[in-house]
């Protein structure tokens, strides 16, 4: 081959056949995707299942289609493996979880609008609610449909985000004895720090939600299921359990921080890949992509993955790696929309239609989500929702866990 050509790649690259598709037929997948590992959702289950008291009930955060997976592939894995639950944030994300066929509870997080609350009844939802106004509405809402509604009462005790103060609790409950149309499934509190070694504020909170309770009790008011912990909270903070432990991030194998209890056998979910799609050969004083941010010293090796920033990969430059070919190559240039470049000067296995792993395991080596997390100079949940839907979302393991097939994410 000649120094100055492009390579043609190994078998990638071969001549196809002459049949002219069918227009109907889908198109062929592009060669850059988000592999979701439904096996290892369905064993992150299990192991956390048997963490909890067999009274604790298990609900499961799907929110922003379980941190970037695929909501309705997610749910069903989840419920057969443990779940009890579900709960998102907003009211599309609850409907489309129901139009496809999932009757679990779902808890409505956050707070509702007031023109949300008459479409909660019609699919069977629940919502948190935080305030006096609110939650008059939705008693209203119940004497109107002659029945009573469920309710998960929110309590703010210190992450001041939403819900009734746990400051203010003897002006408020008395509001809630009014209310007779209303029934007190829940009441939920939220840790701001949960995860880290000091845990001197979960405490605190820990203090005021049982405060809370106890108000509320002398007032008459019992409500069933009592919770307060998300991942952090689960793996740290045993006295915290309550009566139902909320899990997102814990369930795609994915630690909320570096210093929180570990358990055997957890297994990241998510993994992003895609296919070399070009290797260039550079000459000393050759530069590389946008803005000439690299130039090579020596002759170089330089793979061409078709995955950029536009698909959430962060946007760095001359930072980063990814694997290919069972090694680490460093990303050169900046990432551009469509494609970054990597150096594989020192990988000569690495060819054209060559798996690449941004995100995940491949031999010896692994991107984990904090490694990138850092490259975005952001946390690993906002890595994992990052994705972008342009991404075909690729479920693998499916036949491990008997749930039904469905539609990639849209
Ligand atoms: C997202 C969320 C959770 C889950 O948190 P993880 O750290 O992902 O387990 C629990 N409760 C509330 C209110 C949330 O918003």
């Amino acid at each position: 081959m000649s120094t100055l050509e492009q390579e043609s790649g190994g078998t990638w690259l071969k001549a196809v056949g002459s049949d002219i598709p069918d227009p109907s037929a889908p198109l062929p997948m592009r060669p850059a995707w988000v592999e979701v590992d439904l096996k290892a959702l369905a064993g992150n289950f299990q192991i956390i299942r048997r963490e909890l008291r067999q009274s604790v009930r298990l609900l499961y955060v799907l929110k922003d289609e379980a941190y970037g997976q695929g909501a309705v592939e997610a749910a069903r894995v989840a419920l057969s493996n443990g779940a009890d639950q579900l709960a998102v944030y907003t009211l599309e994300e609850a409907v489309k979880l129901r139009a496809s066929g999932i009757h679990a509870p779902i808890l409505l997080l956050g707070e509702r609008t007031p023109e949300e609350l008459p479409w909660l009844p019609m699919h069977q939802l629940t919502p948190c609610i935080g305030s006096v106004a609110l939650i008059r509405i939705w008693n209203d809402w119940a004497r109107r449909l002659g029945r009573t509604l469920p309710v998960h009462l929110k309590i703010n005790t210190g992450m001041n985000r939403f819900g009734f103060s746990w400051r203010a609790a003897s002006e408020w409950i008395p509001a809630l004895s009014q209310l007779r149309f209303l029934e007190w499934t829940g009441v939920l509190s939220h840790f701001a720090q949960s995860d880290e070694l000091d845990k001197t504020f979960a405490g605190i909170q820990l203090d005021r939600f049982q405060q809370v309770l106890s108000d509320l009790s002398a007032a008459g008011i019992h409500p069933k299921l009592r919770h307060l912990c998300n991942s952090g909270g689960f793996l740290d903070l045993p006295n915290a359990h309550f009566d139902m432990v909320r899990i997102g991030l814990l369930a795609h194998g994915v630690y909320p921080s570096q210093t929180c209890r570990r358990l055997n056998g957890l297994t990241p979910v998510l993994s992003v890949k895609a296919r070399i799609s070009a290797i260039q050969r550079l000459e000393v004083g050759d530069s590389v992509g946008y803005g000439m941010r690299y130039t090579a010293a020596e002759p170089r090796r330089i793979g061409v993955i078709p995955m950029g920033y536009g698909d959430g990969f962060p946007r760095v430059r001359n930072e980063g790696h990814v694997l290919v070919a069972g090694c680490r190559a460093p990303l050169v240039g900046g990432v551009a929309m469509d494609a970054l470049m990597v150096d594989l000067t020192g990988i000569p296995a690495a060819e054209v239609g060559s798996e690449a792993v941004l995100l995940g395991r491949q031999g010896q080596h692994e991107i984990c989500v904090h490694e990138l997390a850092r490259l975005k100079k952001s946390v690993s949940y906002d890595v994992l929702v990052g994705w972008r839907n342009r991404l075909p979302r690729v479920y693998i393991g499916r036949e491990k866990v008997g749930s039904t097939p469905s539609p990639r994410l849209a």
